[in-house]
């Protein structure tokens, strides 16, 4: 008796809990795998919290049970907290892993959906496996995760393949702790799982034997094929064919912005585009982004793809789908989003059988539903760091982990590019790029996802934090919402974006430079450096104003942004006598129309914006007088950019009410008088870039000598120009600055929630 007593003391039993994204990434087999390696018993499970586990055995063991089990986690495991404590011994006979637990008011993190992993592509490529050529081939590592999650616990009948039962085959994989799929949520085989059709341009099923061959047979006619991927419907066609680019442009409405594209492998990659070390690292990340490389002038893809640009998006397969496809055609595809030019992705068959019709000839799609819409994201690797532009599957909803302990707030961010942020505890869940909200399609689409991400993280808000722009629709939604209210200034919010995903506290010089923002004084902001924290701001030097003659028709036309800066800052003598490219495509009946709108104040609301001056620019030089697509003028003019051009256009500094106003004339009328004597415009916009990296230094020395920071964040649209970033960056550095640049969240207005949130954090109440 007393010696039965004695050996049991001798045990250790341990309880743990883990928090972080320790669901969907194989965590529970690797516990059970560990444990029995230790020679341990006890149990695992998940809970809507994180994961519990329990282990009991001899001391020794249980000591390096807990040593491995961080270092050793999956590698798809993220984890965020880590605690046990000491239990006494109740004797466990076994190891087992126990039923999922809901616990009231709990969350845990999810896991992004992520491409298919390396064991998986063997098996769809392997004639002798089951899985060969199956589509929804999956494991722990790998597969759709958050675009099938309906409610947490993640199990599978919360999610989209609760509909599919598991074949005895499946089921044995699923429930054998040494196997690869166990507990892999949406496992399946052809047998078992979903399926896949060819549809016509209409919808109709064709009856094919192999809709995969038939739909390579398609895209090599030179079709528009509508695929169902992971997050939704993409456009598939053929890349190196010029007239299928152009039809397919003209189907989407979309005449100039740049498609991505998808190929087979990094080996075909590298024969169109220059791959660095850290790009190829993020083309083979299980988070798989479009990447933006460097565009080769021989590559064999149709320029019609991205027009005029130096870069290519691309990205590698990241379904079995996108393999098959890919490798079985050894085709070059372009992939775009299955949606009218900025409506949200089409992700329900019928849906997308309405909204694609006309644009798709043929519509490949399955019977696995999509519970929540989620495009492909964009990196680039600037200043040699990865950088992320839009930012969705394979990174949302895995939230930022900020330094502090946040409210429960929701921050409702901006119009264009939209995303929203709500936190809780010391995350803030950045929701994925949701889209432009102008339409009441993207509107609802956006309020289903705060919905889901309040359920799926248990976020019930008592703020709620939105733009000072009365018109934009995410303002107008937070303002309905019942919780207190913070109304948070544009570019105050990109610079506590960019000081948050930091995690740093301010005092900073925020130097936001974006097209377009709501400022404190009514006018519209864009060129702005900002001093603040999270607390507050103040505006210490912007751009001049200028009117934007016809408000949205400036936008839309750079030449409206071009005319008002000759015609306010140097006189209407320049204006008329305005010389080729610009002066000869305007005619002077806009050009009068132009100047009465703004000698009479006709709808000319005044902008210090970044982004419209780089418009005026681009129209004066010819390159862009209109744009079909947000930053295109701005984009044009930075791929024209000479990179050995040295010289800068001057300015100047006048002092008005205690900030510091950055004159624009000579710049002007320096561009002026080199478009006049044929200066190249490559060396016009090198010169132009150059100033502004000028005007960056001077401003941000002017403040510092005064007693402010000498840390600068870089925010703001304008910033996505990698030929200015990298050299304000460099060039502050130089001048002895610290210099915090976007990573984890978009420059663009796509990072604006987090900023909100943050600022709505601090708020006095
Ligand atoms: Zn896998
Ligand atoms: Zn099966």
């Amino acid at each position: 008796m007393k010696e039965a007593a004695f050996r049991k003391n001798q045990n250790t039993r341990r309880h743990f809990f883990l928090r972080g994204v320790v669901q969907g990434v194989g965590f529970r087999p690797f516990v059970y795998g560990l444990a029995l390696r230790h020679d341990l018993k006890g149990w695992v499970n998940n809970s809507s919290a994180g994961v519990h586990i329990e282990v009991e055995g001899e001391k020794k063991e249980v000591e390096s049970f807990t040593r491995d089990l961080p270092k050793q986690a999956p590698p798809r495991a993220r984890i965020e907290s880590f605690w046990y404590e000491d239990l006494a011994p109740t004797g466990f006979p076994s190891f087992e892993i126990r039923e999922s637990v809901e616990e009231a008011g709990k969350y845990q993190l999810i896991s992004p959906d992520l491409a298919t992993c390396e064991l998986c592509q063997e098996e769809i490529f392997n004639p002798q496996d089951p899985r060969y050529r199956y589509l929804f081939t999956n494991c722990t590592n790998c597969g759709p995760r958050f675009t099938i999650i309906k409610d947490i616990p993640y199990d599978r009948s919360q999610t989209t393949m609760a509909k599919f039962s598991m074949c005895p085959d499946c089921r044995h994989e699923y429930e054998d702790p040494r196997n690869r799929r166990f507990h892999a949520q949406p496992n399946a085989c052809p047998r078992c799982g979903p399926k896949i059709e060819l549809g016509d341009g209409e919808g109709h099923i064709l009856q094919v034997p192999d809709p995969i061959t038939s739909a390579i047979s398609l895209l090599k006619e030179g079709k528009i094929l509508a695929l169902k991927g992971l997050g939704g419907f993409l456009l598939a066609a053929d890349a190196r064919t010029p007239s299928v680019i152009e039809r397919l442009r003209q189907r989407k409405g979309r005449p100039a912005k740049p498609f991505a594209v998808m190929l087979g492998d990094l080996t075909s990659i590298k024969e169109h585009c220059r791959v660095g070390e850290e790009e190829e690292r993020l083309l083979l990340s299980p988070e798989s982004p479009i990447v933006l490389l460097r565009w080769k002038k021989d590559s064999t893809i149709a320029r019609d793809v991205a027009p005029r640009q130096k870069y290519l998006g691309v990205m590698l397969p990241y379904s079995p789908l996108h393999h098959l496809l890919l490798k079985e055609s050894g085709m070059t595809l372009v992939m775009t989003s299955g949606n009218l030019s900025e409506e949200p992705i089409a992700k329900d068959n019928e849906e997308a059988c309405s909204r694609l019709h006309g644009i798709a000839d043929a519509f490949l799609w399955h019977d696995r539903d999509i519970y929540v819409p989620y495009d492909d994201s964009v990196t680039a690797v600037v200043s040699g760091q990865p950088t992320i532009i839009r930012r969705a599957r394979g990174y949302a909803p895995f939230p930022l982990c900020l330094p502090f302990p946040l409210k429960p707030i929701l921050a409702c961010g901006a119009e264009l590019k939209n995303t929203f942020c709500l936190t809780r505890d010391q995350y803030a869940f950045v929701s994925q790029h949701i889209g432009d909200l102008e339409t009441l399609e993207t509107l609802t689409h956006f309020q289903r996802t705060v919905e889901l991400y309040q359920k799926l993280f248990r976020i019930q808000p008592e703020i709620v934090a939105y733009d000072l722009h009365p018109e934009y629709l995410s303002t107008k939604y937070g303002r309905k919402r019942p919780e207190q209210k913070v109304g948070v200034q544009h570019h105050f919010a990109h610079l506590a974006s960019c000081l948050a995903e930091n995690g740093e506290r301010g005092p900073v010089i925020g130097l936001a430079l974006d097209g377009l923002g709501y400022g404190t004084d009514g006018h519209f902001w864009g060129g702005e450096f900002l001093v603040g924290d999270y607390g507050s701001f103040e505006r210490k030097a912007h751009l001049e104003y200028v009117p934007m003659p016809g408000g949205a028709a400036a936008i839309h036309n750079p030449w409206r942004m071009a005319l008002s800066y000759v015609y306010t800052l140097l006189g209407k003598e320049r204006l008329t006598g305005l010389r080729p490219p610009l002066g000869g495509q305007v005619e002077e009946e806009k050009i009068r129309v132009v100047r009465q709108q703004i000698d009479q104040k006709i709808n000319s609301p005044l902008t210090s914006s970044c982004g419209r001056l780089f418009d005026c620019i681009s129209a004066l030089l010819g390159l862009c007088l209109s744009v079909s697509y947000e930053g295109q003028a701005a984009v044009e003019l930075e791929m024209i950019a000479d990179p050995g051009e040295e010289g800068r256009y001057e300015f100047f500094l006048q002092e008005e009410e205690g900030q510091e106003i950055i004159r624009l004339q000579p710049l002007i009328e320096g561009v002026l008088k080199d478009i006049e004597k044929g200066t190249a415009h490559s060396l016009i916009s090198g010169k132009f870039h150059n100033t502004l990296v000028q005007i960056s230094v001077a401003i941000c020395r002017k403040i510092s000598s005064q007693g402010g920071p000498k840390k600068v964040a870089l925010t703001g649209g304008v910033f996505q120009n990698r030929f200015l970033s990298e050299r304000v960056k460099a060039a502050l550095e130089k001048a002895g600055f610290e210099v915090l640049v976007h990573r984890l969240v978009p420059c663009n207005d796509g990072g604006l929630s987090l900023g909100q949130a943050a600022i709505a954090n601090f708020v006095q109440q």
